[in-house]
């Protein structure tokens, strides 16, 4: 395990971590075990484990996060949302991710569940990622000092969260959420490095001084193509979206060729590191890493 993002010890090429999400089957189970022994043994930094929105996956996400603590050698990070949960469900939630050993998180509001939208009481009356931040601050104090390190991430939009007006609100956001105490950024996920290197240009100017990990997802398919482009809030690349088609709706080299190049052109720009959202597969994100010549 690195862990240098975590650690302080500086690395000697560009590192990476991945995403993954608990399986919605006892079969996926079964192929996720499969990935995520092939993810962690790439010697990621982390694998951060996603949460679903309305704790509605809280059991499973904790199960996985404890399976990659006892089954392999990768740090655990956990994400967290607050979207529908009480002050003091979602203290308790923090609580039971440190019980199982984990801590290290990634501080969300989440989306709202479907069927609800942003004005609905419940969700405009959920903890903002900011409160999370200070929240789990507060849980590490109460808990003895040995058992009580690790690192605060929060979520970066470098092409504005829908929620905001301006790039100077996605940015004082930002800031707010480092002075709450978030020591790393990891991105929304976005198709051309500029839009990665402008916005962590700006925010720095701004007084930003966390490190910020660029999301980056290898697609395989016109599906996932148009669902990047819906949370990138950006259309796909023309040229990657035809060449999609013209293979059927279905071509992983065409992601993974192009997550290469994007990963290059923001390593090359100053990023720290790269986080891959693995979609529960290793094939592709370990083919973009060793392109980038990045496995030991
Ligand atoms: P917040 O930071 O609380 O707010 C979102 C935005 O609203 C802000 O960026 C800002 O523009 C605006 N805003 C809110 N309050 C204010 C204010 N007081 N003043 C000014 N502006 C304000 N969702 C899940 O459900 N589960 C996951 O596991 C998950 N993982 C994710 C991982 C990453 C890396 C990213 C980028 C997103 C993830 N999401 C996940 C999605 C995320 O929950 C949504 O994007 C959600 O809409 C916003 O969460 P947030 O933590 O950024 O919210």
């Amino acid at each position: 395990m690195s862990g240098f993002l975590l650690t302080g010890t500086a690395p000697t090429r560009a590192r990476f971590s991945f995403e993954v999400f608990p399986a919605r089957s006892g079969a996926a189970a079964l192929a996720l075990g499969h990935a995520v022994q092939h993810l962690a043994g790439a010697d990621p930094d982390f694998i951060s484990v996603t949460y679903g929105a309305n704790g509605s996956n809280r059991e499973a996400s904790l199960d996985l996060l404890r399976y990659l603590r006892d089954h392999t050698d990768a740090l655990p990070l956990a994400h967290l949302t607050t979207v529908g949960e009480s002050r003091e469900v979602v203290r308790e939630t923090i609580h039971a991710v440190m019980d199982a050993g984990i801590h290290d998180f990634l501080a969300l509001r989440g989306d709202p569940p479907r069927g609800l939208d942003e004005g609905d009481p419940s969700i405009a009356g959920s903890l903002s990622s900011l409160e999370l931040v200070e929240l789990v601050a507060e849980a590490r104090a109460e808990r003895p000092r040995m058992t009580s390190v690790g690192r605060t991430a929060v979520a970066v939009y470098p092409n504005g969260h829908p929620l905001s007006r301006s790039r100077t609100e996605d940015i004082e956001w930002l800031l707010a959420k480092q002075e709450a105490g978030a020591q790393l950024g990891i991105t929304q996920l976005f198709f051309r490095s500029e839009e990665y290197l402008d916005f962590v240009a700006d925010a720095r100017s701004a007084g930003l001084r966390i490190p910020v990990l660029p999301g980056l997802m290898p697609v395989s398919t016109s599906a996932q193509l148009r669902k990047v482009a819906s949370l990138a809030g950006r259309p796909a690349p023309v040229e990657l979206e035809r060449e999609m088609e013209e293979s059927g709706g279905f071509a992983p080299e065409l992601g993974v060729e192009y997550a290469v190049e994007l990963a290059r052109e923001l390593l090359a720009g100053g990023a720290p590191s790269i986080h891959l959202y693995t979609f529960n597969r290793h094939e592709q994100v370990l083919a973009v890493l060793r392109e980038l010549n990045l496995l030991a």
